[in-house]
């Protein structure tokens, strides 16, 4: 897999903190400013500057899956089951990054949808726009997760490889939670090739 960070580190400001009431449960919401304009959040439930691990999702922004209801992807699926395995837990951080399209934006993911419909799988369209198969950045993440006070993080992810990725952006991941929800007939071959090309664990 290619793979596109800035070798600028990013800078990211904490702002302000609120409430934020859920079907799941009641979360703190913090809100991150990165130098250069994207605005991050984090969602967190209970204790976690104790120095525990703390499970853990660093969910990339996905505005047709997470507010759409597309079925093109599992992002959606992915994202209400993290937040109710949280609030399981009663305990944990849901860290929404604000990488559109696995960091290519809006736009250019519909672009690459557009060559979908014609045929090309997920990581050929990328490619045929010019870009990497994956251009997010998570030590953006790293500098929310020092500003929690989270040390050591259980992720809840289907992606080994994004173990390395976290642990080169200098995130502490000690262990992964399969997180396996919401294959349906339309993100089908979408979600065979994450698992072929981009190293994803994924149920059948
Ligand atoms: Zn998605």
């Amino acid at each position: 897999m290619s793979s596109h960070i800035p070798p600028v580190e990013p800078v990211v400001h904490y702002v302000a903190s609120c409430q934020l009431p859920t079907p799941w449960g009641v979360f703190a919401m913090h809100g991150f400013e990165e130098e250069g304009g994207r605005e991050h959040v984090a969602l967190t439930l209970g204790d976690i500057g104790d120095g525990e691990p703390v499970l853990a999702r660093l969910h990339s922004e996905c505005l047709t899956g997470d507010a759409l209801f597309s079925l093109r992807c599992d992002c959606g699926f992915q994202l209400e089951a993290a937040m109710q395995a949280i609030a399981e837990e009663g305990r944990g951080a849901l860290l929404y990054l604000r990488q559109e399209g696995r960091g290519i934006g809006l736009i250019n993911k519909i672009r690459a949808y557009k060559l979908q419909d014609g045929g090309a799988d997920t990581v050929e369209a990328n490619e045929q726009l010019g870009f990497p198969a994956d251009m997010r950045d998570f030590r953006i993440a790293r500098h929310m997760l020092n500003h929690l006070g989270v040390s050591k993080v259980r992720v809840m992810t289907n992606n080994p490889r994004k173990l390395a990725t976290l642990q080169n952006a200098g995130i502490d991941v000690v262990a992964r939670v399969p997180l396996e929800v919401g294959r349906n007939p339309h993100n089908d071959r979408y979600l065979d090739t994450k698992a072929a090309k981009l190293g994803h664990m994924l149920f059948k």
